[in-house]
């Protein structure tokens, strides 16, 4: 039996209230992908499934199955891969959604608009569905550390818990661009901050990596549409930014999908320095290794007045 603190938040686990389906390109393979997010039971988590491939191959999203990092968390088990879905998880984190299955009808996720604003969007339009079971987290006790070179994330423990407050995230970049000088950002992640400030963040490519990626097999349904391109000292997109300092931000949202896969929400705050998906999925297998730095704990507070498996 976990061990329970007194938190004034949601401590039931959540599904969706319906299905929800979308189709869209997939930003590195350049194919058209069909979704369905469907609702699952208490405690399944979060598992993908190949619709297109025989036998419907699922993977669970558990940092165990990460089987790439570059430009894109990619899951797999045998040969089948599922990669691009850290938006996708972003949006659940943040909104709550603790279980689901989602239908892939490609080796892809679509891109959408290069963020997680449609995909947040769709989920609460279906609506949420609070459900019987206890949610569980992991509370940080003891920090923990990746490191490559200059580059870190670092999982530590709140000096003081407040009752609300379960993730914070401070997340620097610095890149020698005009348009990408030092920036960071924190944040105090709710489903409201990361509505208010993070889910509209675009992801973004150079125009010189462009072409690299491409001759890799990567970037072949990127465009101005799912993406903000870099040229050399200026931002390609007519549009423009959606925020002054939208590429931290982004890297803010990559980094709350990356370490969702961790399997349960984090109490604890993270601290990052240049920041990638590599990085974070190794904060991740960390998390998970170091068994006496985190805690399972289950939460009750004012809302269990609310009653065990209400709407
Ligand atoms: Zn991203």
């Amino acid at each position: 039996m976990p061990k329970r603190l007194f938190y004034n938040i949601e401590m039931f686990q959540r599904t969706l209230n319906k299905a929800v389906k979308f189709s869209g390109i997939g930003v590195h393979t350049g194919e058209l992908v069909e979704v369905e997010i469907l609702p699952t039971e208490t405690s399944t988590g979060i598992s993908f499934e190949r619709g297109d491939l025989k036998g419907s191959p699922t993977i669970k999203a558990l940092a165990e199955n990460v089987v790439a990092t570059d430009f894109a968390t990619t899951i797999g088990i045998d040969d089948c891969r599922i990669s691009t879905i850290e938006h996708l998880m972003a949006a659940f984190y943040c909104l709550g959604v603790d279980n689901a299955h989602v239908i892939v009808g490609g080796p892809e996720m679509p891109i959408l608009d290069g963020s997680s604003a449609l995909l947040v969007e769709m989920i609460e339009e279906a609506g949420l569905k609070t459900q019987n079971a206890s949610r569980e987290y992991l509370l940080v006790k003891k920090p923990i550390r990746v490191k490559d070179g200059e580059r870190f994330v670092y999982l530590l423990p709140f000096r003081s818990r407040s009752a609300e407050q379960t993730l914070t995230i401070e997340c620097t970049m610095d890149f020698t661009h005009p348009s990408l000088d030092r920036q960071s950002y924190s944040i105090d992640v709710t489903a409201d901050t990361f509505k208010e400030e993070i889910m509209r963040a675009r992801t973004y490519g150079f125009l010189k990596d462009v072409e690299m990626l491409r001759k890799n097999g990567f970037a072949k349904g990127g465009s101005l549409d799912n993406a903000i391109v870099l040229g050399e000292g200026y931002i390609m997109n007519e549009e423009g930014l959606r925020f002054p300092d939208e590429f931290v931000r982004h890297k803010v949202l990559d980094l709350i999908g990356d370490i969702s896969m961790a399997g349960r929400p984090i109490i604890g705050r993270v601290k990052a320095f240049l920041s990638g998906h590599g990085l974070n999925h190794s904060l991740v297998k960390e998390i998970l290794k170091s068994t006496d730095s985190v805690e399972v704990v289950e939460l009750v507070g004012a809302d269990i007045k609310r009653g065990v498996g209400g709407n």
